[in-house]
């Protein structure tokens, strides 16, 4: 069947990606706890309209990205391509002003129609926080503190960079979109065809341009912070003095602009020079507009994703904690299958990684021990059974010794 494979840019995650996966999103959940957050589970699909009305007509991710389909009821629903409109949607839907500030983590799959590449899927997988509810930079610089933590403690520290900007309140932003406009109108002939486009429909999306031509154009262009009212560079200050004052590198990048509509302020993406084009692991900003967008409240908001794959792609290689290495249990002879079976199932419930070779003689069993990296093999001859005995065997050193079988487990824990 020439459809039995994976949908171009999916993929199966097993063996070491599976648990570098796993080690990333514990070490995640752990610090995001320390840092007061609370883990949030939203639904991988919405309503359409919570993605298009949030995340702005012109974003690429609206515009050529979404999973949308109608489904059975004659609904549109696409697949999430990003965290932070569920949670949004969440926060309204279930009342949760109440409890604001609501401090919220979580991961899991996401889906944009990107063209595969290294570090780009169809199917990827985030880990995402937010603040909802908190105006303050004080909120600001605690997210950035976390992610540095994070990337900290997966040993990446070194291979990260920390890029920051600002974007301003809404007011600076307007001040500057005149001048943007003036500036690009006068080079429209050089621009790429997406971005006359963005020049008409919203401007500040040319900064964020990845095409040759515009990014040179895009060197000249004013800067917003030479828009900023005093409110936007006072909140920007505050920003950089409270990461000053954690010992917080970062980069001042003027250029930097998200892809999506409802950012403002603080914008921040964590790059690498070791993946290629794809270098962004994480990135985030402040929100203040997206809810009153969404049709709730003015509540303020703040958070940031990173990806998985990215990331794992960068840990070191000594990173991931090794396994538990399992108990194998060896009978020898029909009888002694019965008795191998019970064994297990004690030493399992006891806390053991146990495993038992379903077939095969006594060589080819321990053959499969050693494949496993078992640290010990238990014997289980019918004549030592009959004694009531099985022989341990060190697997490391050599050794082995007969051991009654009602304390075999007692023995086992010397090798916990
Ligand atoms: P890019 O400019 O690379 O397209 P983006 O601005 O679309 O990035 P965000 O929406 O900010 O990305 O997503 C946050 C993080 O999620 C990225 O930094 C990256 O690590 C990861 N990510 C985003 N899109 C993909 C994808 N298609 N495949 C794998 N990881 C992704
Ligand atoms: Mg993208």
């Amino acid at each position: 069947m020439a459809r039995l494979q994976p949908v171009r840019g999916t993929h199966d995650i097993l063996g070491e990606k599976a648990r570098a996966f796993r080690y990333i999103t514990e070490t995640f959940r752990t610090v995001a706890e320390r840092y007061g957050h609370q883990e949030i589970a939203t639904p991988i699909f919405e309503f359409t309209e919570v993605f298009n009305r949030t995340l702005g007509e012109t974003s690429d991710v609206v515009s050529k990205e979404m999973y949308t389909f109608v489904d059975r009821g004659g609904e549109s629903l696409t697949l999430r391509p990003e965290y932070t409109a569920g949670i949004a949607r969440a926060f309204l839907s279930g009342g949760l002003q109440q409890a604001a500030p609501c401090k919220f983590y979580g991961f899991g799959p996401m889906f944009r129609y990107e063209r595969p590449q290294k570090g780009r899927m169809r199917q990827f997988h985030q880990i995402d926080v937010e603040i909802l509810g908190v105006p303050e930079p004080q909120a600001d610089i605690e997210l950035l503190a976390m992610a540095a933590d994070l990337l900290e403690a997966l040993g990446l520290k070194d291979h990260v960079t920390l890029e920051l900007n600002s974007l301003g309140d809404p007011e600076s932003r307007d001040a500057y979109r005149g001048a943007l406009v003036e500036y690009f109108s006068a080079h429209e002939d050089k621009l790429s065809e997406d971005s006359r486009q963005r020049l008409k429909r919203n401007p500040l999306r040319i900064l964020d341009s990845k095409d040759e031509g515009d990014r040179e154009l895009v060197k000249n262009a004013p800067l917003l912070h030479d828009y900023f009212n005093e409110a936007s560079r006072d909140f920007f200050q505050a920003v950089t003095d409270g990461l000053d004052a954690l010992n917080i590198p970062y980069t001042l990048n003027p250029r930097l602009v998200r892809g999506l509509d409802y950012y403002s302020h603080t914008a921040f993406e964590f790059t690498t020079d070791r993946l290629g084009a794809q270098g962004t692991v994480l990135a985030g900003g402040r929100y203040d507009g997206l809810m009153e967008q969404m049709g709730g409240p003015a509540t303020a908001g703040i958070g940031w994703a990173a990806g998985l794959e990215r990331l794992s792609e960068l840990l070191p290689a000594d990173a991931l904690p090794a396994d538990s290495r399992p108990v194998s249990l060896i009978p020898v002879g029909t009888e002694a299958q019965t008795a191998a079976l019970k064994l297990a199932r004690d030493l399992r419930r006891a806390g053991f990684v146990v495993d038992m070779g379903y077939r095969g003689n006594l060589g080819k069993r321990m053959k499969r021990a050693d494949k496993l990296n078992s640290r010990l093999a238990v014997l289980m001859g019918e004549d030592e059974l009959a004694r009531g005995v099985v022989t341990i065997k060190d697997l490391d050193r050599g050794a082995q010794q007969e051991v009654a079988l009602e304390v075999v487990a007692d023995h086992l824990n010397h090798y916990r």
